[in-house]
């Protein structure tokens, strides 16, 4: 068959937020940079994530405000700047789901003592809602006895961003299938360096060439290592059971709810349905501690959580489901990882997992060292497009999708 050529500065391998923010901003600094995806945008802890741009409160709560916090602090600006249509991507068609997350304390003796640790550890960066009329609508009921802090963070439709994100770029985009035999692609490897990408499409074999290969393929990383050959950096998993609820409650919730731990007790996000209603998210202590559990026990311990903390929101005609995903990190000691996001270059590859989605403008950053350190400088990308027959990624589904009717 006929073999072509295709050279790229940069190919960034993995569309989850860390790859399709670096590969948005290479290509606006003119890099001719290629995203490979094997299944789709978005579609892997992005889409499940909770979408809050953080800016590191949660951290605060533990007492570990340290030097590397501080990276993360600067995140929410960074985002917002790209919301406005003013920073280095342009989410300016995104959707904010909510401008505050929020930290709340059911007002039960023990939660309250978390919560005056919090406000004093947290003065300045955070504010004290005191004025009932300020509170986010599902709090002004008059049951409501807690306590309740803003906390600069957004919220956001994170398919939304997907989407922002690849708009103009498909071309440039490569659905690949490493399927060993029947499949698409294959890692070509020489001493330990990526010589190429072979992808063959009908009698076709493309060669894809780079100066850098970047690996931003959260969990898909392992595999991806082994082909390449390389055990380091070596990666962790921290599994999760999340719960969706599905109902007609009117006002949707956007808070961590403090316990008596550092971790909080359950962390709330809500997203709109086509029909109407809301999916509440919920993340926090109960989807790491129901890692064990069966989902029908998972939804009994929500229900009662539920009704434990928001006694007055009225579940009864509600639809239940979880979801089990795990977050990938590179591996260290908890005390040791930095809330900043983690870049390794290895040979002519980086290997990176952001830790957190709010932290893929800091990847982004890190990478852009990392080349400009090896004299990696964009060469131009007007014309570059790969060759039209060649497949396209699709963005993913909202998280809910194959759960509820
Ligand atoms: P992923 O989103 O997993 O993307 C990796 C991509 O690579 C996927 O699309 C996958 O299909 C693709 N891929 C894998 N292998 C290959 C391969 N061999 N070839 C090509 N492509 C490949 N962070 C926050 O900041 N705020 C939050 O509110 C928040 N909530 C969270 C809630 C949950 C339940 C979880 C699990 C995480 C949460 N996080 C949050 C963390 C955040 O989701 C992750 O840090 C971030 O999404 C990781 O992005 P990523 O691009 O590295 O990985």
């Amino acid at each position: 068959g006929n073999v072509t050529d295709i050279n790229a500065d940069v190919v960034v391998i993995g569309g989850g937020i860390a790859g399709l923010w670096l590969f948005n901003t290479l290509n606006k600094q003119g890099y001719k940079a290629l995203l490979l995806e094997d299944e789709t945008l978005g579609g892997g802890q992005t889409i499940k994530s909770q979408g809050i741009v953080h800016g590191g409160t949660k951290y605060t709560l533990s007492g570990n405000l340290t030097k590397a916090a501080d990276c993360i602090a600067g995140m929410p600006q960074r985002w917002r700047d790209a919301l406005a249509g003013e920073g280095d991507v342009d989410l300016s068609d995104a959707k904010v789901l909510s401008e505050y997350h929020y930290l709340w304390s059911p007002g039960d003796i023990a939660s309250r003592m978390t919560s005056f640790f919090a406000s004093k550890a947290l003065r300045g960066r955070v504010n004290q809602v005191k004025e009932r009329e300020s509170l986010p609508a599902i709090f002004r009921n008059d049951s409501f006895r807690g306590t309740v802090y803003k906390l600069n963070e957004i919220v956001l439709d994170i398919q939304t961003v997907v989407k922002s994100l690849v708009r103009g770029l498909e071309s440039r985009t490569l659905k690949v299938d490493w399927t060993p035999d029947s499949g698409d692609s294959r890692l070509v490897t020489d001493n330990g360096e990526i010589a190429f990408i072979e992808h063959t499409q009908g009698n076709v074999t493309y060669r894809i060439h780079a100066r850098k290969f970047v690996l931003t393929a959260g969990e898909g990383a392992r595999t991806l290592m082994g082909r390449w050959g390389i055990s380091e950096p070596e990666m962790q998993l921290r599994p999760l059971h999340m719960v969706m609820v599905k109902h007609t409650h009117p006002d949707p919730l956007y808070a961590h709810c403090l316990g008596i731990k550092t971790v909080p007790r359950m962390t709330v996000t809500s997203h709109p349905t086509e029909d109407g209603q809301w999916v509440w998210y919920l993340g926090g202590e109960i989807a790491e501690d129901g890692v064990e559990r069966t989902p029908e026990e998972q939804i009994r311990v929500a229900r009662r959580e539920l009704a434990d903390i928001l006694p007055w929101v009225n579940f009864d005609n509600a639809q239940w489901s979880t979801l089990r995903v795990n977050r990938a990190e590179p591996k260290q000691s908890r005390l040791l990882r930095p809330d900043a996001a983690f870049c390794q270059s290895m040979g002519n590859g980086i290997v990176t997992w952001p830790t957190k989605l709010a932290l893929a403008p800091n990847l982004a950053d890190e990478v852009g060292n990392l080349l400009g350190a090896d004299s990696i400088q964009p060469s131009g990308n007007e014309e570059f497009a790969l060759p039209a027959n060649l497949k396209h990624p699709q963005v993913c589904e909202q998280f809910w999708s194959k759960h509820f009717d």
